[in-house]
């Protein structure tokens, strides 16, 4: 077995994200020599215990940080900011900071100011999850095969990088590199926007009238039920994410406004053609997915 990535590492926030992380870490034997895990809530820190998730279970996140050579933020991304400045001053020199939040230019916004010199922060983000939440939610297997973008900063020490990037090696993730911006535009688009669309369906579905919505429900087995699926998700983390990539998501949402509503109109003038390209796209961008064993 190869040596442990880190010595000490914590885990700040234990939600299905986190509660993955330590699962594979507990699993494997190579990611940390002890797991340290701090979270808000009591309850959650005892349904830990009982999980048998962590080293050390500590409910003071400033005490939690401290001696570890490794942390990580597995926290929703509008948590991170008052959460930084709890812990800045109990960070070890030399600690490697990074997170696996959805959204990067809101965390390089909010964790680099309070980094005290000698702490290294590269932000990651696991491109895999579930719509289930908290420490019960997470699996093992969860990042196997998926991507993770690393985004570091231009200043981000390499060691520090590499480090990440072998976290994730050792999860099962493939990596990928790219800037914070490039990271939310992407996200907006493959993330952020469908689950827009999945709420906001449910939303425009809950607000019919109650014979109606009784119907929608019971032939849910079509197209909305996949919708519904996505709309389970935890509202504290969707929030934080809409809000913390203002300008990318309203970009991809007014693109999207306007490719529905050309749609729209094709279907109001009877445009077959037009109809029948979007649809192919469609069957074609799900057969590439297939391919890329990403479905
Ligand atoms: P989760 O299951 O809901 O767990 C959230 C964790 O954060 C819990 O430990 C919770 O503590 C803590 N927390 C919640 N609000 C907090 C606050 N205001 N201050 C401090 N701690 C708080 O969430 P998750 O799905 O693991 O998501 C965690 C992070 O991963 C988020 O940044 C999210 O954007 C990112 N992410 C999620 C997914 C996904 O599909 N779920 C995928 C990739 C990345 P208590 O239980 O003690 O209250």
């Amino acid at each position: 077995m190869a040596e442990p990535l880190f010595n000490r590492l914590c885990l700040v926030g234990i939600g299905l994200i986190g509660s993955s992380i330590a699962r594979v870490a507990k699993k494997r034997g190579d990611i940390a020599k002890t797991i340290v895990v701090t979270t808000r809530r009591a309850e959650t820190l005892q349904r830990v215990r009982e999980l048998g998730l962590a080293d050390v279970v500590e409910a003071d996140a400033a005490r939690a940080v401290e001696g570890c050579d490794g942390v990580i933020f597995c926290i929703p991304v509008g948590a991170y900011a008052e959460a930084m400045r709890h812990i800045a001053p109990h960070l070890a020199p030399g600690a490697v900071l990074t997170d696996v939040g959805s959204t990067k230019g809101s965390v390089v916004r909010d964790l680099s100011p309070p980094l005290p010199a000698g702490v290294h922060l590269v932000p990651a983000h696991p491109m895999a999850g579930t719509e289930h939440s908290g420490p019960d939610a997470g699996f093992p297997e969860l990042f196997e095969g998926r991507y993770c973008i690393v985004t570091p900063l231009p200043e981000s020490d390499p060691a520090a990088v590499e480090k990440v990037k072998e976290l994730w090696r050792r999860c099962g993730s493939m990596i990928e590199t790219m800037d914070p911006v490039t990271h939310d535009k992407v996200v907006a688009i493959v993330s952020h926007l469908p689950h827009l669309i999945a709420f906001t369906i449910c939303g425009t579905a809950d607000d019919l009238a109650e014979e109606t919505k009784e119907a929608v429900l019971k032939f849910a087995a079509s197209g909305f039920r996949d919708f519904t699926r996505i709309a389970a998700s935890d509202v504290d983390m969707w929030r934080d994410v809409f809000l913390n990539n203002r300008e990318a998501v309203l970009e991809m949402l007014s693109r999207f406004a306007e490719d529905a509503h050309a749609f729209g109109r094709a279907i109001r003038w009877g445009e077959a053609g037009f109809i029948e390209d979007r649809i192919k796209r469609g069957r074609k961008i799900r057969r590439s997915l297939i391919e890329r064993k990403q479905a």
